[in-house]
């Protein structure tokens, strides 16, 4: 529909953390065009939404040949950790340290309007640039491990078997600083057309969370084992 990608970028002011902390450097490419009042360059609210999301998007490009490959990400203080197999074309494309695009978008809720024009998403986005290098230190490594188990689950880490030498050793592991990046935001009702408040149309906010359903235990667990706080309270959400 062509109206809600005009109605998303509408003038709904948007929440902000009023604990001041660092900003990020805004660049040519991180500068937020449209609606400039909706992005967000605050160091800790862009790693709020990073650790609160569970997937990232990575894009580059190949001999002229965009890829954007979902994938776990983890992050450790300014780093976002990637990982996986010797053998995925995105860690080896990145590792030869090509420019990337990676992209974090939390869904917090669907704008319903009177029209099908001003129809919205409330959301968190972030997006990062940089280039990736290849973790080589096997401390580092290990950290970025410990992150990706522990971004999925807190509290999971220091539970379950450690990872051998050959499943580290198998593993490949990509840094991205996080030193150019902007935040993306839109809460709020819907903005309507004047004309259109009188409508006797439903309008408002139809709010998403992730959250879980009742675990399903392995068949195989082990008799007796039993299921983890951090499992049964499991949630995302940090509002
Ligand atoms: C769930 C969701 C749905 C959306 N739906 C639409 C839609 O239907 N139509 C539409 O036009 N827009 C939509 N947006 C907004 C979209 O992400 C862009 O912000 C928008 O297209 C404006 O781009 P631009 O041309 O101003 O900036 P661009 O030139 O595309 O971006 C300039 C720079 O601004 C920053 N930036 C832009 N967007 C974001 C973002 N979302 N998060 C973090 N940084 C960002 C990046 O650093 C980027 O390089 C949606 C966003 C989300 C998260």
């Amino acid at each position: 529909m062509n109206g809600e990608s005009i109605e998303l970028e509408d003038e709904t002011i948007m929440f902000k953390n009023e604990v001041e902390s660092e900003k990020i450097e805004k660049t040519e490419r991180s500068q937020i065009k449209r609606l400039p009042q909706r992005g967000e360059y605050d160091r800790q609210e862009i790693y709020q939404i990073l650790d609160e999301g569970l997937i990232c998007h990575v894009g580059f490009g190949v001999n002229g040949q965009p890829f954007v490959i979902p994938t776990a990400y983890g992050r450790v203080d300014d780093r976002l950790y990637i990982h996986g197999s010797p053998a995925s074309r995105m860690l080896r494309t990145l590792k030869t340290g090509i420019e990337v695009c990676v992209t974090v978008t939390l869904l917090d809720g669907l704008v319903l309007a009177r029209s099908a024009f001003h129809h919205s998403m409330n959301y968190r986005s972030v997006v990062v640039f940089g280039t990736a290098s290849l973790v080589e230190r096997e401390e580092e490594k290990w950290e970025a491990l410990k992150a990706f188990t522990e971004h999925i689950i807190p509290g999971r880490w220091a539970e379950v078997r450690q990872p051998t030498h050959q499943e580290v050793t198998g593993t490949l592991v990509l840094s991205l600083p996080l030193t150019e990046a902007s935040a993306k935001m839109r809460s709020g009702a819907p903005s309507d057309d004047e004309a259109d408040y009188a409508l006797p149309v439903w309008a408002g906010e139809l709010p998403l969370k992730m959250t879980p359903l009742p675990p399903i235990a392995d068949p195989r667990l082990a008799p007796n084992t039993p299921l983890p706080d951090y499992v049964q309270g499991y949630g995302r959400s940090s509002n």
